[in-house]
């Protein structure tokens, strides 16, 4: 189903997972999508493609794939990055998500790197443009960040850049990550005054330890608050301590979120199946998702 199709009906409960790398193998990323769906019944899983530089995107169509082709029939979002990409090797992997019953695409520049240069597309903005010019039947996301995109000089200048990405015809956006929800409601704000008017998925993740969140920040530039630091100080050098902070942390945040209004949650669950049912979880108790 397309994304945007299931954002105009309802408000969404959605998930992130990475596909294979290192000593995880296809079938265990196969396994873990099974008992996410199963614990969870997502709106949509999205599918990450070589994050964070890890190389690992030659499976990001195959776990898609099988998500939407299983049992469940979940809707699947494949991520797609633009940087190294030309337009012949972005109309094959289109071509395959389309062969493989993927509709959705969450079009995104990734990081500059050595091999990740730029060959047809410059900018994000540059691929969702191209996918909705030669594939108009696939669904297409963009990213968004409620904090300003860590090479924006200032908020002002990464909305105006937004707004290109959202007038070449992204049909929805994901945010990074954040943990100051203040954050996210200033940056809705802003949307609505550029005239943004596509649903904005708000991105959660519960964080899992100390150096963890601190690999996050420093990756995505999001800010971590004080009440946050505090906690994991409380928790000290107690891994299970700390895992239980963010899973605390990041319901309080959803509750929050929940009660002032948003088109969709999705939770960077970081192949952790008890993060998924965590938070699906406190999403039930106060009434966000069905039991
Ligand atoms: P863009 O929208 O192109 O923006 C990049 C920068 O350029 C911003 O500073 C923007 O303000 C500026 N800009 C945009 N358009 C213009 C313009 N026309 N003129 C001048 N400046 C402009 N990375 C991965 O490698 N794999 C993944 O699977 C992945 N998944 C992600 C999922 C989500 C929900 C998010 C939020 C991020 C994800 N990333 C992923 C990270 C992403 O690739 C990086 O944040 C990257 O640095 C920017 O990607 P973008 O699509 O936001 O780029």
């Amino acid at each position: 189903m397309r994304i945007r199709d299931i954002l105009d009906r309802k408000q969404t409960f959605s998930l992130e997972i990475f596909p294979p790398k290192g000593d995880f193998s296809v079938e265990t990323a196969k396994g873990l999508a099974d008992q996410i769906m199963a614990q969870t019944q997502p709106d949509w899983i999205s599918v990450t493609f070589s994050a964070g530089g890890s190389g690992n995107s030659q499976n990001t169509i195959a776990i898609s794939s099988q998500i939407a082709q299983s049992e469940a029939q979940t809707t699947s979002l494949a991520h797609l990055t633009c940087l190294g990409s030309s337009k012949k090797d972005v109309d094959a992997y289109a071509a395959a998500c389309e062969e493989q019953g993927v509709q959705n695409i969450l079009a995104l520049r990734g990081d500059h790197a050595p091999g990740r240069e730029v060959i047809d597309f410059e900018y994000a903005s540059d691929l969702v443009a191209y996918l909705k010019e030669t594939h108009p039947q696939i669904c297409v996301g963009g990213a968004c960040y409620p904090e300003g995109h860590v090479e924006s000089a200032d908020l002002d200048e990464d909305i105006r850049n937004l707004k290109k990405k959202v007038d070449a015809g992204v049909d929805f956006l994901v945010t990074q990550l954040f943990f100051n929800n203040e954050d996210f409601y200033r940056f809705r704000d802003r949307c609505n005054r550029a005239r943004i008017k596509v649903p904005i998925v708000v991105g959660i993740m519960p964080f899992t330890s100390t150096k963890q969140i601190q690999r996050m920040a420093f990756n995505c530039g999001a800010s971590i608050p004080a009440k946050v630091i505090k906690r994991l100080v409380a928790a000290g050098d107690d891994l299970d301590a700390q895992r239980r902070a963010g899973t605390e942390y990041a319901c309080e945040q959803l509750e929050d979120l929940a009660k002032n209004g948003v088109d969709g949650l999705h939770i960077y669950s970081m192949n952790k199946p008890q993060v998924a049912a965590d938070t699906h979880d406190c999403l039930v108790s106060c009434g966000y998702l069905k039991a």
